[in-house]
């Protein structure tokens, strides 16, 4: 295998939208490919007809776009491949590895019902196995045959999982599987072998969930006369009361995370340590993610999601953005939440400013969003307590103070600002929060916000002084 060149996939069976677990597994399989110049296969297992839609194979490509995972084949679809199947399965029969099955549902039903009351585990008892045709079904049964898989019937099917290591299947507990169904759409088992043989796939990494499927597997692969590939079955994710995340847990699809306003790279961050370390550190980029990424360091136990993790990682990715970088998606945002209509163009070197100021304090775009509303809208809602507590008798020549200084500067700037605020704490006899929170309260609203020399600066002079009026106004 050593000059061999890596090939891996992700195969998604577009049945729902791309969740926590399979961006999970589609990045171990990026991060792998990319770590070894590998080739990144991505194939759509749509063999499902009644669950799968194409809503969903177009949510899982644009799930992984936006996280920046490419890949260098495909999307190739499992429905489109039918004559590929057809061959393989003929390979097997013509083999004398496969055969056709007659027995009827109903058939099978009361022999599955007897083995439930004699309390023995149900296995197709290999009926059909030995009538011979010459490869062909016999067409005057007047019965749809099935396609069954010959399993060895003793021995044991060995696999050697990067990160299960040995895992031994005993081949008695196995049945002769359908590859085919009676209407002609081959099973999940046998598609996937063929497909990853026919795409030369030589690294299956998924979730564990699949371990009890590849003793079936491998055995195709063998039947076949090929080697297996590696095999890599990750744990699965856990929410925190340690049971298998599901929405139960919260949000669990990437879509969800991207309109709560999480970054791609902050999720990328948090699902590459979902099972993945190295040494202690946490934050990662993604050209680290590719270079450190090994299957070696990928532990074997269940990692717990911990969504507190997550935002955190978010607002550190927040904190590292490129201001200019985050204007669409933030304009976005300021569109969904109504702040602004759609169409919004502001300059960028004032609003980058803007978002300069908020991304020390916010954990999601949409908090950042928010906060931006009292420097692009004039109405401001003022918060009861804080209205009542800083814009009163007792504040009222600060405001005016400050509006009175701010009505005399040509332009105004953060220095000037600055030095106008500390000018006033002298005439006064106060300090800083005295004359900045009845300020802060009359342009944002609020108690908490950036400094109040930046606030000032980016909201301007008019609209300032136009707040300020207001609030002086109100104090009767
Ligand atoms: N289509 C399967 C799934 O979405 C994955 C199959 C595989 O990786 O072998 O669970």
């Amino acid at each position: 295998m050593s000059d061999e060149q890596i090939r891996v996939r992700f195969a998604p069976s577009p049945t729902g939208f791309l969740h926590i677990g399979g961006a999970r597994t589609a990045l171990f399989n990026y991060l792998y490919a990319r770590h070894n110049n590998g080739v990144m296969v991505l194939r759509i297992e749509d063999t499902d007809s009644e669950r799968s839609t194409d809503e969903y194979i177009e949510a899982i490509i644009d799930g992984m776009k936006w996280l920046g995972l490419d890949w260098d084949e495909g999307p190739f679809r499992q429905t489109e491949r039918s004559s590929i199947y057809e061959e393989y399965a003929k390979k097997l029969l013509d083999r004398g590895e496969a055969y056709f099955c007659y027995c009827s549902a109903e058939e099978l039903e009361a022999k599955r019902q007897k083995a439930q009351s004699e309390k023995r585990p149900y296995k197709y008892d290999g009926k059909c196995r030995n009538i011979q045709n010459g490869g062909e079904p016999i067409l005057d049964s007047g019965r749809h045959p099935v396609i069954r898989f010959k399993m060895p019937i003793d021995g044991q099917t060995v696999i050697e999982d990067l990160i299960k290591k040995k895992v031994i299947f005993e081949n008695k507990v196995l049945d002769d599987f359908i590859i085919v169904r009676s209407d002609g759409m081959p099973t999940y088992n046998f598609v996937v072998v063929v497909d990853d043989i026919d795409m030369g796939i030589t690294h299956i990494i998924r979730g564990d969930d699949h371990l009890n499927n590849t003793p079936k597997q491998v055995r195709l692969y063998m039947a076949f006369g090929k080697t297996p590939p590696v095999f890599a079955h990750l744990s699965m994710i856990l929410g925190a009361d340690k049971t298998r995340l599901s929405k139960r847990h919260g949000a669990t699809s990437v879509q969800a995370y991207r309109d709560m306003g999480y970054l791609p790279e902050a999720l990328i961050n948090y699902l590459a340590r979902l099972g993945w370390s190295y040494k202690d550190q946490e934050v990662f980029t993604k050209g680290e993610l590719i270079e450190k990424f090994t299957l070696e360091s990928v532990g074997s136990s269940s990692a717990v999601f911990n969504p507190e993790k997550l935002l955190w990682l978010n607002s550190e990715y927040i904190k590292k953005s490129n201001p200019k970088a985050l204007i669409p998606d933030v304009i976005g945002f300021l569109i969904k939440e109504n702040i602004v209509k759609a169409g919004y163009s502001p300059d960028s070197d004032w609003l980058a400013k803007a978002i300069i100021t908020l991304q020390e304090r916010s954990r999601t775009l949409i908090e950042l969003a928010r906060s931006l509303k009292y420097y692009i809208n004039d109405d401001i809602d003022i918060d009861e307590k804080a209205g009542a507590k800083y814009i009163n008798v007792n504040t009222h020549q600060y405001l005016i103070a400050v509006k009175d200084g701010i009505d005399t500067m040509e332009v105004i700037s953060e220095k000037a600002i600055e030095q106008l605020f500390f000018s006033l704490m002298e005439r006064f006899g106060v300090k800083l929060g005295q004359i900045a929170q009845p300020v802060r309260v009359a342009l944002t609203g609020n108690t908490v916000s950036p400094g109040i020399f930046e606030v000032i600066d980016i909201i301007g002079k008019e609209k300032t002084l136009r707040r300020l009026n207001k609030a002086i106004n109100s104090v009767i």
